[in-house]
C-alpha cells in the first residue's frame, strides 16, 4: 500500500492534489485544520476514484497536533509508511508591513514554515528506513520575487524555498527527494477576494490557473519519473514573472 499525506487537503490545491494522487493509486490522508464539511467532500471524490481516503485534523502549526495524530497512524498502520508528504497548508493575511498586526505575522509564518517542520520531521525518520520518500513544498511567486502587502507571505514562501533546498542537500542519499512548487495566480477560495479582472491583465496567459494544473504537477514529482529532481523549484504561473 501506498500512502500520501496532503496538509490542507479540504480545499482548493490540496483538493485537487488528494484526488490526483489517489488516481495515481495512493491511499490519501487528507489533512484539514477547520472545515470538516470540505474535507468529507474532498474524502467523497478520493473515493470515487476507487482509492481508500481518511481525514485527519490538525494544525500544521501545532506540534503536539502533528505529532500525535501521525503517530497514532503509524500505530494502526504498523507495516505501513507515508512515502509522499505535500506539504500545502497555507494561509494569506496581506497588509503593508508598517500596519501589519503581530499576530497576522506570526500565524502566516508560523503555518508554513512550523507547519513545514512538523510534519515534514515527523515522517522523515521512516522514509529514512525505507530509502525513499516525495516531499513537495508549496510555495508561491511571492515567495520568490516578493509581493508588495505581503511581507509576511513571502517571508513564509522564501523560507520555504530555502528549507526545501538546504533538506534536499540533506536527504537526497537516501532516495528521498524535496521540491517545491511556486503557483502565481490560481483559482481557489485563498484568490476570491482578488481583483481577478485587473490581474490578469499582468499574467501573459491571460487567466488565473486551475488547482487541477498544479495537482498534475504535484502528480509528476510524486512520481518515479520524476527520481532525479530534487532541490528544485517549479514555476506554474502562466508566464507572470514579476
Ligand atoms: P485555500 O483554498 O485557502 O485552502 C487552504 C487549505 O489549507 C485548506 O484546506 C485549509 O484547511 C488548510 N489550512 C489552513 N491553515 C491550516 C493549518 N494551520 N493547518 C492545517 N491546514 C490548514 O488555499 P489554496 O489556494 O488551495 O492554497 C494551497 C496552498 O497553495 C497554500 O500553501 C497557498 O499559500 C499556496 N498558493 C496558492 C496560490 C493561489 O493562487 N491560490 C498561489 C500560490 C501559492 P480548512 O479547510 O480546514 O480551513
Amino acid at each position: 500500500m501506498k500512502y500520501a499525506l496532503v496538509t490542507g487537503g479540504s480545499r482548493g490545491i490540496g483538493r485537487a492534489v488528494c484526488i490526483k494522487l489517489s488516481l495515481m493509486g495512493y491511499n490519501v490522508i487528507i489533512n484539514y485544520a477547520n472545515n470538516i464539511t470540505e474535507a468529507q467532500k474532498t474524502l467523497e471524490l478520493v473515493e470515487m476514484t476507487g482509492q481508500h481516503g481518511e481525514i485527519m485534523m490538525f494544525d500544521v502549526s501545532d506540534r503536539y497536533q502533528v505529532c500525535s495524530n501521525i503517530e497514532k497512524w503509524q500505530e494502526t498502520h504498523p507495516n505501513d509508511y507515508i512515502d509522499v508528504l505535500v506539504n500545502n497548508a497555507g494561509i494569506r493575511r496581506d497588509n503593508i508591513l508598517a500596519l501589519m498586526p503581530e499576530e497576522d505575522w506570526n500565524i502566516v509564518i508560523d503555518t508554513t514554515l512550523k507547519g513545514f517542520f512538523n510534519t515534514t520531521q515527523t515522517l522523515l525518520p521512516a522514509m529514512i528506513r525505507h530509502k525513499h520518500g516525495r516531499i513537495i513544498n508549496m510555495a508561491s511567486v511571492s515567495g520568490i520575487s516578493g509581493i508588495r502587502g505581503q511581507s509576511n507571505y513571502s517571508t513564509a514562501k522564501g523560507g520555504l524555498i530555502a528549507a526545501t533546498k538546504a533538506l534536499a542537500q540533506e536527504v537526497a542519499a537516501k532516495n528521498i527527494t524535496v521540491n517545491a512548487i511556486a503557483p502565481g495566480f490560481i483559482k481557489t477560495d485563498m484568490t476570491d477576494d482578488l481583483d481577478e479582472e485587473s490581474i490578469i491583465k499582468t499574467i501573459p496567459m491571460r487567466r488565473f490557473g486551475t488547482p487541477e494544473e498544479v495537482a498534475e504537477l504535484v502528480g509528476f514529482i510524486a512520481s518515479p519519473a520524476a527520481g532525479y529532481i530534487t532541490g528544485s523549484v517549479i514555476s506554474i504561473n502562466g508566464g507572470l514573472y514579476t
